[in-house]
């Protein structure tokens, strides 16, 4: 099944050029059917990491795309402007924090969050405190795979050891412990209040995810986190960032994370779902307050500039894929989605090698006590007719939205057989 070709010289995500994960080829995808090029199909639970909410080819994006294709794929940023951002804009701003004023549009998540990074920099330098340079965050979280975005990724389960001394040193706190539906437990906020109190001189902003720790670890933590770190933000001139790259466009059971506090960032970071995962743009937004105060800075300006900035192709996707969202009844959805996966889920609770079973939104979380070998599983979900990638001790689902209810129950129901099969197998 593996192409030749393939294995020996293309690089997949985090693999070895050596001894490579097997692939499968993909001839086409549609809904949330994917098709190999043996003829199988495969029932996406993955959304390709969190990005094709629609599912594939979908005709109104499709149609989006074509449509802007005859007008042109591309167009360089500085100095030309178009419809396509300045529309995507429009929506973005009504469906964001309302504090939130001004866009940057950049290539991928991980730039986004570089972009943030620099935002913040920037904003101090400009209020005369250009010693507030670093940043703080929370372990298990997950930001991307550049330089900056790397540095304020979990240091254990992310790249810390392998890149060393090589990344900036940035401050780490415990990740939030109480669960998103436990009762909030006050001692939760204890360690970030210490280190933002004894280093905030140094600091120009804490980054989180809201709500949902993804790849560093799949975790849901409780709102009051977020009301808290917010005001020991405000209390000590810190700027609050949220990367809302995974968490964006309704997966969590809110449109964006924040919702479930009512806490509102200084910069916001989206991603993977804002073109419905037809091809990649991310937006850092940020206030009014914020960007005014970066452009009356020494440098004047804000110091980024793409070449694919706002890509044309890339807007034209994303405003239609966010107004097909937020036309449609989308929490009544994600509800269905989300009562589904508990119903098949959280009976696994019962086995004694499942840590934890938690479901948020479309997301469902299979925790094991061991981890998974990846390979064997990949191949027993594929040969069941279901794609699910699972990593360390996790076996997760956040299927495209539009998945119906038959093809969720199969879904689950296969992957519940295999998350069985693994009795004996630690
Ligand atoms: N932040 C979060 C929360 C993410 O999940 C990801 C992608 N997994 C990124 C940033 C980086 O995005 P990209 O892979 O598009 O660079």
């Amino acid at each position: 099944m593996t192409d030749n070709f393939d294995l020996e010289h293309i690089w997949h995500p985090y693999t070895s050029m050596t001894q490579p994960l097997p692939t499968f080829k993909v001839k086409r995808a549609y809904g949330a059917t994917i098709e190999l090029d043996d003829g199988r199909t495969l029932i996406d639970g993955m959304s390709s990491w969190w990005c094709a909410i629609h599912g594939y080819n979908h005709p109104e994006l499709n149609q989006a795309v074509t449509d802007q294709l005859q007008n042109m794929s591309h167009i360089m940023f500085g100095g030309l402007t178009h419809d396509p951002a300045i529309e995507l804009g429009k929506i973005l701003l009504k469906i964001t924090p309302p504090s939130l004023d001004k866009i940057f549009y950049a290539d991928s998540g991980s730039v986004a969050v570089e972009v943030a990074l620099k935002m913040a920099v920037q904003f101090w330098t400009a209020q005369g405190q250009p010693q507030k340079t670093n940043f703080i965050t929370t372990r298990s979280g997950y930001h991307g795979d550049t330089w900056n975005a790397m540095s304020v990724c979990d240091p254990v389960t992310g790249m810390h050891q392998i890149f060393g001394s090589s990344l900036p040193n940035r401050l780490f706190v415990a990740a939030p412990q109480t669960k998103f539906h436990e009762e909030w437990n006050p001692q939760d906020i204890a360690e970030l209040e210490q280190a933002i109190q004894q280093n905030h001189e140094k600091l120009a902003a804490l980054i989180i995810e809201p709500i949902v720790q993804g790849a560093g670890g799949m975790r849901f933590y409780h709102p009051e986190y977020l009301r808290q770190a917010k005001a020991l933000c405000e209390k000590y001139h810190l700027l609050l960032i949220f990367d809302e790259i995974a968490t964006g466009f309704g997966r969590t059971g809110k449109l964006f994370a924040w919702e479930h506090a009512q806490v509102e960032p200084d910069i916001m970071c989206l991603g993977k779902g804002l073109t419905g995962g037809y091809m990649t743009l991310s937006a850092t937004l940020t206030t009014k307050h914020v960007a005014e105060t970066i452009s009356r800075g020494e440098a004047g300006v804000f110091m980024h500039g793409p070449t694919f900035m706002a890509n044309p192709l890339a807007c034209a996707v994303a405003l239609k894929s966010t107004q097909l969202l937020i036309e449609q009844d989308w929490q009544a959805n994600i509800k269905r989605i989300e009562q589904q996966l508990s119903q098949h889920l959280v009976p696994l609770n019962e086995l004694d090698y499942v840590a934890d079973v938690r479901v948020l939104g479309a997301i469902g979380v299979v925790e094991l006590t061991f981890n998974v070998d990846m390979k064997t599983l990949q191949q027993q979900f594929v040969d069941r007719g279901i794609w699910i990638r699972p990593f360390g001790k996790l076996v997760y689902v956040m299927p495209p939205y539009v998945i119906t209810q038959q093809e969720l129950s199969d879904l689950l129901e296969q992957l519940v057989e295999v998350v069985k099969t693994l009795q004996g197998a630690h």
